[in-house]
């Protein structure tokens, strides 16, 4: 795939649970040229602010199931007003939002990143993030300096709610039913790349790297 330098870049991570398309994501946007759109972030949010969004998501979450496609089809498009290329990450979830998705934007790149579920269960039941900025660490193989304490701002890390065992079974259930039909939807559509996800972060970011240049 080859994508014009002055062309925005418009690329969906799809994924399981525990895939790395978050960690992926922050390299793609470290440079500034895209926009980060992490529908589970920005779920999470709307929950602590205890919005209508929020109280209503909630009970989808806590239970692994996905949040239904109008509300957060509508959460999106009210954050797709800016002049940069869009990394979204955990969205689509469904064919239903790729047809939505597919109305407002014109994607260039699905990255689909691939792993087992042995190795999701293993990496989400060790992951931390920041409760300020959302960095990604891991307590068995991405440590913080300071145990518990975010390497990037001073902020505390904590486990999210959703990734005890018993609810990462039920997510990675849900990706079966009904996100893994998105890999076919994209094949179809000429868009799908698929990655390895087993490796290591920066492995795959040089892959990534190289298929988007
Ligand atoms: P994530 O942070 O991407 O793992 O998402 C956490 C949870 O937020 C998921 O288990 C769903 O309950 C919900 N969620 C995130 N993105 C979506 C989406 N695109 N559609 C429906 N629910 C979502």
């Amino acid at each position: 795939m080859s994508v014009g330098k002055e062309k925005k870049l418009n690329l969906v991570l799809l994924g399981g649970p525990g895939a790395g398309k978050g960690t992926q994501a922050e390299k793609l946007v470290g440079d500034g040229n895209l926009t980060h759109i992490a529908t589970g972030d920005i779920l999470r949010e709307e929950v602590d602010r205890e919005t209508d969004l929020g109280l209503q998501a909630k009970e989808y979450m806590e239970k692994g199931e996905l949040v239904p496609d109008d509300l957060v089809v509508n959460m999106v498009e009210k954050r797709l007003n800016e002049d940069k290329g869009y990394v979204f990450d955990g969205f689509p979830r469904t064919v239903n939002q790729a047809e939505e998705l597919d109305e407002v934007v014109d994607l260039d790149l699905v990255l689909y990143i691939k792993i087992d579920q042995e190795e999701a269960v293993r990496r989400l039941s060790s992951r931390r993030v920041c409760s300020d900025c959302g960095k990604i660490y891991n307590t068995i193989f991405k440590k913080p300096n300071r145990e518990g304490i975010c390497d990037e701002c001073g902020g505390e890390l904590y486990q999210r709610s959703d990734d005890k065992s018993r609810v990462i079974r039920d997510r990675f259930d849900t990706f079966l039913e009904e996100t893994a039909p998105l890999i076919e939807y994209y094949r179809e559509k000429g868009l799908l790349e698929e990655v390895d996800g087993k490796r290591e972060p920066e492995t795959i970011n040089s892959e990534i790297q190289e298929i988007i240049s």
